[in-house]
């Protein structure tokens, strides 16, 4: 009887361990499949599990899919949110609490080099470094900030302004929250174009002031006191007026033609044109004016570049006032020498060369910016505008040239232009 309890006793022990050991056997494969993500199968499950383990498996594997899609589906979501913030021209920006960044898209390496690297869970401070952007970013936080704000970074030599929209957004959980978000708008371009249109207002008013302030000063005197001023004093100031006048007008005329070139339309008539005729009736022209009496003008022509496809009247505005101020700037007996050349088969090199004064080096890389003089003083003196070179450059460029100046003091200037000949010939 004894025997008989111990051996059923035994049995069952025997089927307790066989099923506990099928249960831990069902639960590892149950703990592989979650793990590795695969649904798990029937046969991959102990025999002895029984059916309650078949239920949970199907459950498990229902389970896993799900998982699996919602994963693909955020895989996908991600993506197509890196590509949309990669092709924004704006820089988007997310940081946590602490700076640290959450965030950050392509278009904010254009202003910070750092961001060339892996920036994502870097302190903000490390990667843009601007105190007054900082103190922005604190301000969104805090719900102080106006909604926009302009930012200056400066990049070692370069210097970018920045148009900052800031946000603060729900941290989805995240204990660092709460989340910024800032849009970089990079300004820099408005804000240099809007540096250059003072300047310019600037430089006109100062332009158009002396002379009027001549002008108004004169009349008043001889509106006053016209009985008792000598005839020859009157004359003196009118002729003063009139040459203030003829200033104001020159001034007025070539900021005009400078508007003109500059617009969308310059108004640019291209034909054939021999440049060997037409600089040759240019220099003849020259020739019987007093201000060419005393000077020594010559020309030199290379024959070999025939006809160019230019505007005539621009190539001779710019001829002219090369001329004019190698006239104008040179002392009486001077050598002005116009000459072209050809360089490969691609351009002619049309350069004026004079043995003047020449022009100090430092000077040189501003020369072709509006209303630059060399000497402020004479510059005005003698009726010049500094606009002449200007308009030098902006002809040739539009033409698809180049403009350049050499010059030594006490040996003289060479101001150069290229024009580009097509390869049949014609330029
Ligand atoms: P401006 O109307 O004053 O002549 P430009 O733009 O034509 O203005 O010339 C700019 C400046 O360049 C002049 O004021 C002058 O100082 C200098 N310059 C131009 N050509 C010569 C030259 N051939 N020799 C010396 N200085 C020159």
């Amino acid at each position: 009887m004894f025997i008989a309890l111990t051996f059923v006793l035994a049995l069952a022990l025997g089927v307790a361990l066989i099923k506990i050991i099928s249960h831990r056997r069902a639960v590892r494969a149950l703990q592989q499949a979650i793990l590795k993500k695969q649904p798990l199968l029937s046969e991959d499950l102990p025999g002895a599990a029984g059916p309650a383990w078949e239920q949970l498996r199907i459950a498990g594997n229902e389970l896993i899919i799900e998982v699996a899609q919602l994963q693909q589906q955020r895989t996908g979501q991600l993506a197509q949110l890196e590509a949309t913030l990669g092709s924004l021209q704006e820089a988007v920006l997310i940081v946590d609490a602490s700076n640290y960044i959450l965030l950050a898209n392509k278009a904010l390496q254009a202003i910070s080099p750092r961001a060339a690297t892996q920036i994502i869970g870097h302190r903000l401070e490390l990667v843009l470094h601007s105190s007054e952007f900082l103190n922005y970013v604190e301000s969104v936080r805090l719900g102080k900030a106006l909604p926009q704000h302009e930012v200056e970074f400066v990049e070692g030599a370069r210097t970018t302004w920045l148009e900052v929209t800031g946000t603060t957004i729900q941290s989805q959980g995240s204990s660092r929250g709460p989340w910024t978000l800032f849009v970089l708008h990079d300004i820099t371009k408005q804000k240099k174009l809007e540096a250059v249109r003072k300047d310019f207002v600037a430089n006109v008013s100062h332009e158009l002031r002396t002379p009027l302030s001549v002008i108004k000063g004169y009349v008043e005197t001889l509106v006053d006191g016209h009985p008792d001023i000598p005839a020859a004093d009157q004359e003196r100031f009118l002729k003063t007026i009139q040459r203030h006048t003829e200033r104001l007008n020159s001034l007025l005329e070539e900021l005009l033609v400078l508007s003109r070139l500059e617009s969308i339309n310059p108004g640019l008539h291209r034909e054939q044109v021999d440049l060997r005729a037409l600089l040759t009736s240019i220099i003849d022209d020259y020739h019987g004016r007093p201000a060419t009496a005393g000077q020594h003008l010559e020309l030199t022509v290379d024959p070999t570049h025939g006809i160019l496809f230019v505007d005539p009247l621009k190539i001779t505005q710019v001829i002219e006032n090369l001329l004019d101020n190698a006239l104008k700037y040179t002392p009486k007996g001077s050598h002005i020498h116009l000459s072209t050349r050809m360089q490969g088969l691609g351009e002619v090199i049309v350069t004026l060369r004079d043995n003047g004064p020449g022009i100090p080096a430092e000077d040189l890389p501003h020369l072709f910016e509006r209303f630059y003089r060399v000497d402020k003083g004479r510059g005005r003196e003698s009726g010049g505008t500094g606009l002449g070179l200007s308009i030098v450059k902006h002809i040739v460029q539009l033409h698809g040239g180049r403009v350049w100046v050499e010059s030594k003091l006490g040996e003289g200037t060479a101001f150069s232009f290229s024009l580009p000949v097509r390869a049949n010939g014609q330029g």
